[in-house]
């Protein structure tokens, strides 16, 4: 791939610093996604940075479900998760679960009660909260905070046999209700929630918080750097907190790192709001290639490997910032321009008849797949008398710097002959029914033996063993660059009624057997890959990207 200068990753020099001070001896990562949907390319960043800095590093990278949260979890989204971090190049060294440490995180609960650091609370949410004061005024004390151990263990217990409603009690953790920091002001470490989960079934009817259960886990797993990202700046103290309150010894004391979520213009990210998409049917499931889903993408046709390339080009920082959809799609094509076969297709289609070509005969013109590669071959394509042209090479009254097929002009068929436009036929209401050409056989291959110019060269296919081909033009989601920009964060109403265009096209018949997944150029077009729909029998297409590099215009534009 084209070497692109990669951006800065503090959290890589953090590592590194370790290593070197021997802070640390080895790295330990997890990625820890909630399974509660399908993964977007925001996770994306996440994988490459734990799961890549881990590999860089000689370390381990744990792929762990933060399953904590029942409501929403379910085992499919778990095997979704599961096979885009194995497509996106990472193995990990271990799956676990955050429910496998829910009889360890118990028993810490109580242990935390035993040393008078944690408590149950019987005050109502309302009043929890109420309580808890602001920034200018301090909390006021739970009338049960300095309740007996004995009496919370007790309450704790019930708790966890199913003896109280939702919301009856909670367990809190007892810190510091003036703290100017509101994380700490005696959070919530247990809640009941009479919900069956995706693994552990009916075992529990309380669940731990996301504060108390994850540096916990992290800890367990001998984590060394926890990657997170910003909004979890200020839970930084709670998370050291729990550790240190523990009293784990410093290598199971991970340490957590914060950085800059991603963000891209033109979709929105969030796996709530990719969820009510696809609920709505606003999009064909989270798949749809036009999702920011690493699902998507894959059906759309962006490869790993570029994917990779841009989280490595965009760098980890710790400052939010919006990033270009088109630099994500820069790097698709520069892949993709290295590595895939170029073949013809035609997304709208026009006829021409050659009129002095010889009815019935077929010549099968040897074509290579790639322009510079010869290890990727060749293969024959028909040529005939009538022929199908992209409708965008045709004009008939063209200006003068229109250098394809217009009347009286030449173009070079690639690989086949220079043809020459004679006529156009058209219906009564003025529709083009075909263009009538000549061919010259002295050019066959495409070389004028009189040397004389041919400006263009156009792709055709021949009509008679063209394969119909469904072609789908994947375009933005969202019409606006950033569709949450409103106040009431409806960005529903950005979303963009031609985000999918359904075309009629041809290819060629080299292409009858292709398999979804199938990445190729049709020359002259865009990118394309075979959609996990398509059949021998009925061919999709995606348009993975277009030829033309809107993020170089970007660059450019923006000095
Ligand atoms: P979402 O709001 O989309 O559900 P999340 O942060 O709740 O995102 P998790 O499943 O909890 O999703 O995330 C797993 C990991 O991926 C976390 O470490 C999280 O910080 C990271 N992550 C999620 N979204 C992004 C993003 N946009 N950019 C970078 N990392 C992200
Ligand atoms: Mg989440």
């Amino acid at each position: 791939m084209a070497e692109v200068e990669a951006g800065k990753n503090f959290v890589r020099e953090i590592m590194e610093d370790d290593l070197r001070t021997g802070n640390r001896d080895h790295i330990a990562t997890r990625f820890p996604p909630e399974p509660n949907g399908y993964l977007h390319i925001g996770h994306a960043k996440s994988i490459c940075t734990n799961f890549g800095l881990a590999k860089e590093f000689g370390g381990t990278c744990n792929l762990r479900f933060d399953d904590t949260d029942p409501v929403k979890e379910s085992t499919d989204y778990c095997d979704s998760i599961r096979h885009d971090v194995e497509w996106m190049g990472f193995q990990w060294a271990n799956e676990y679960y955050a429910s496998d440490y829910f009889d360890q995180l118990y028993a810490w609960a109580q242990e935390l009660i035993r040393r008078g650091l944690a408590y149950v609370d019987e005050q109502t949410a309302e009043q929890i909260s109420e309580n808890r004061g602001n920034f200018y005024r301090p909390g006021v004390p739970s009338p049960w905070r300095d309740r007996p151990a004995e009496e919370s263990l007790d309450m704790l217990e019930r708790m966890k046999n199913g003896e109280f409603e939702e919301g009856h009690c909670v367990l809190r953790a007892k810190i510091d209700m003036a703290h100017q920091n509101m994380n700490m002001r005696d959070p919530l470490m247990y809640r009941i929630k009479k919900v069956s989960h995706h693994r552990t079934g009916n075992k529990w009817c309380i669940y731990p918080m996301y504060d108390f259960a994850h540096g916990l886990s992290d800890s367990i797993e001998g984590i060394t750097h926890s990657v997170c990202t910003l909004e979890f700046e200020d839970h930084r103290i709670l998370y050291d907190w729990f550790i240190d309150a523990l009293g784990l010894p410093h290598e199971k004391h991970p340490q957590q790192i914060e950085f800059a979520k991603l963000n891209l213009t033109y979709i929105v990210l969030s796996k709530r709001r990719l969820l009510s998409l696809v609920k709505e049917g606003l999009v064909n499931g989270w798949d749809d290639p036009r999702m920011p889903t690493i699902s998507g993408m894959r059906r759309r046709g962006f490869t790993a490997e570029a994917i990779r390339r841009f989280c490595e080009v965009i760098g980890v920082n710790k400052r939010d910032t919006t990033v270009e959809f088109a630099q994500l799609e820069h790097c698709v094509r520069e892949h993709l321009n290295e590595t895939v076969p170029r073949v013809m297709g035609v997304t709208k289609p026009i006829r021409v008849l050659i009129e002095n070509y010889p009815e019935g005969q077929v010549e099968w013109f040897d074509a290579p797949y790639s322009p510079t590669d010869p290890n990727m071959g060749t293969r024959k394509v028909p040529f005939s008398r009538e022929l199908y042209i992209e409708s965008a090479d045709f004009m008939e009254d063209a200006p003068a710097k229109f250098y394809r097929l217009t009347p009286g002009r030449e173009v070079r068929l690639r690989y086949a002959y220079v043809i020459k436009c004679v006529g156009v036929d058209k219906d009564d209401a003025g529709n083009i029914l075909q263009v009538r050409c000549t061919y010259d056989p002295e050019t066959r291959g495409g070389s004028t033996p009189d040397g004389r110019k041919i400006k263009a060269t156009i792709h055709w296919l021949s009509r008679a063993h063209a394969l119909p081909a469904e072609c789908r033009l994947i375009n933005a989601l969202f019409t606006v660059p950033n569709p949450l920009a409103d106040e009431d964060g409806d960005f529903k109403k950005y979303l963009n009624p031609n985000s999918m265009e359904i075309l009629n096209g041809f290819v060629e018949p080299a292409l009858a057997d292709v398999k979804p997944g199938y990445h190729c150029q049709f020359e002259r077009v865009a990118y394309f890959n075979v959609d996990d729909d398509s059949t021998p029998e009925h061919l999709i297409f995606n348009r993975t990207v277009t030829m033309s590099d809107d993020w170089a215009k970007i660059v450019k534009r923006n000095g």
